[in-house]
């Protein structure tokens, strides 16, 4: 097993001392599903009801998910909104000037698969032509509810991953 920020001689240290290495991945596992930041930024009409999801009536916050206005700065990109083939390169701009681990979530059925444009000459079919995508949310738009769903989902993925890396899933 290879650990982040650790020498080869210190992770088959960590690896031998199985107890150990398995806490650490699961310790950080739940540091960063208890602690996502998205980068602040909407496409389209989705985009509303992300930011009402993150106002005081949904409050994200309590979730330890905190909108960050500097890619530099964010771990989650949702995709909330119509990707159009011009915006298509300058998304996966921003997403390659975000730190890994990193995560997206495609929010309604536009960065899903193209949504009611799914025929037009300039609408991208998916955000995941340009993009790794984690989550799907289904809906035009999805609700707030179904995004804090959607989110607890992508908490679950990252904390099972972490099992998995261990072995212990
Ligand atoms: Fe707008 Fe519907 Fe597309 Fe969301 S999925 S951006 S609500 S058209």
């Amino acid at each position: 097993v290879e650990f982040e920020g650790f020498s080869d001689e210190e992770s088959a240290e960590l690896t031998r001392a199985g107890v150990l290495v398995s806490t650490i991945e699961q310790l950080k596992a739940w540091a960063r599903a208890n602690s996502l930041w998205p980068l602040t930024f909407g496409l389209a009409c989705c985009a509303i009801e992300m930011m009402g999801t993150g106002a005081s009536h949904y409050d994200l916050d309590r979730f330890g998910i905190i909108f960050r206005a500097s890619p530099r700065q964010s771990d989650v990109m949702i995709v909330a909104g119509t990707v159009t083939k011009k915006m298509g390169p300058l998304l996966r701009r921003l997403y390659d000037q975000m730190p890994d681990p990193k995560w997206v979530v495609a929010m309604g059925s536009c960065a899903t698969a193209g949504g009611p444009y799914v025929r037009s000459y300039a609408v991208m079919k998916g955000v995941d032509q340009v993009v790794p995508v984690d989550v799907y949310i289904p809906g035009c738009p999805p609700s707030p509810p179904a995004l804090i769903y959607g989110l607890n989902k992508l908490q679950e993925k990252i904390r099972m991953e972490a099992r998995r890396k261990v072995g212990r899933a």
